[in-house]
């Protein structure tokens, strides 16, 4: 379908474009579809824009990322659809792996998504033949490459599901997961969740990883202060902000003002 440039929702439908043609290559799965949907319900709340709350975590991740000894990044059908250029880059810059973990795993999907990854520039994707396993994780999303999630320290599990993260957590991992839901058990189990859309976060992280690449003394310091507990406060409090422009008139209700209105009190 041809979407003008001008559509008001031109960069969602685009998503959602490319999220029908991987499933018509078999490479997103229909339950993949409706888990998008969750997250467009989010993101629309969210103004579709970046919060400051999430930029603060996307920079921690990066610096998590730079100092990590094995850092990995987990791709499903819905990233590999949706941003495998943006992996395979974002992977380059932190010195990360690839590999591919799949809820509905089949050999036919695993190969299709390793080849949309290697189309987008990957030389080396994991997953094909794992040879280790997730402690207590049911189901075949267990599977892991010791060279690679297994062995890792730190893992980016971008629209994962609560079960996974909290495997990898409990394994000792530093866990960071992008989902547009603050309030799934994902974000809420990560170490640093990154509450954005797929195709916002990597590309922010990837510039913050850039950028602090040359600074050791900044990765330390972000590594020292960042604070899980006090992010999603500020995140819950960048929804809660939303909801009121919603709720009191239109003129905060698109976007992401550079500084939130005052908003009164019953009291004021
Ligand atoms: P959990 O098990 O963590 O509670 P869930 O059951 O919602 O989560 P899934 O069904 O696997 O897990 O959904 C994946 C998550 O990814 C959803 O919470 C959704 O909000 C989020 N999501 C979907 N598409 C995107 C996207 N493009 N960017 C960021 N997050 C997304």
């Amino acid at each position: 379908m041809k979407i003008p440039k001008s559509h008001p929702r031109y960069t969602s439908l685009m998503l959602r474009e490319k999220l029908v043609k991987g499933w018509r290559e078999g490479i997103v799965v229909p339950e993949g579809l409706i888990a998008h949907g969750r997250g467009e319900a989010f993101d629309y709340v969210l103004g579709e824009t970046t919060s400051a709350p999430a930029l603060v975590a996307e920079r921690a991740a990066a610096a998590f990322l730079l100092r990590a000894r094995r850092p990995v990044i987990s791709v499903n059908g819905n990233v590999a659809a949706l941003a495998p250029r943006q992996v395979v880059r974002f992977a380059k810059t932190v010195s990360a792996g690839i590999e591919v973990n799949l809820f509905h795993r089949t050999e036919t999907r695993m190969r299709r998504i390793v080849r949309t990854l290697r189309a987008a520039g990957a030389t080396h994707v994991l997953g094909l033949h794992p040879n280790a396993r997730i402690p207590r994780l049911e189901s075949r999303r267990a599977l892991s490459s010791r060279e690679g999630i297994f062995g890792a320290d730190v893992v980016v599990v971008p629209l994962e599901d609560g079960d996974r993260t909290e495997a990898l957590v409990r394994m000792g991992k530093t866990v960071i997961s992008v989902d547009l839901n603050p309030l799934s058990r994902t974000s809420q189990r990560a170490t640093i969740p990154v509450v954005d859309e797929l195709t916002r976060a990597l590309p922010n992280m990837e510039r913050f990883a850039r950028d602090l690449r040359s600074d050791p003394d900044e990765i330390g310091r972000l590594m020292k202060s960042y604070r899980k507990s006090e992010n999603m406060k500020a995140l819950f409090a960048f929804l809660d902000w939303r909801l009121r422009g919603l709720r009191e008139g239109p003129k905060v209700v698109r976007g992401t003002p550079r500084r939130p209105r005052r908003i009164r009190s019953p009291g004021d």
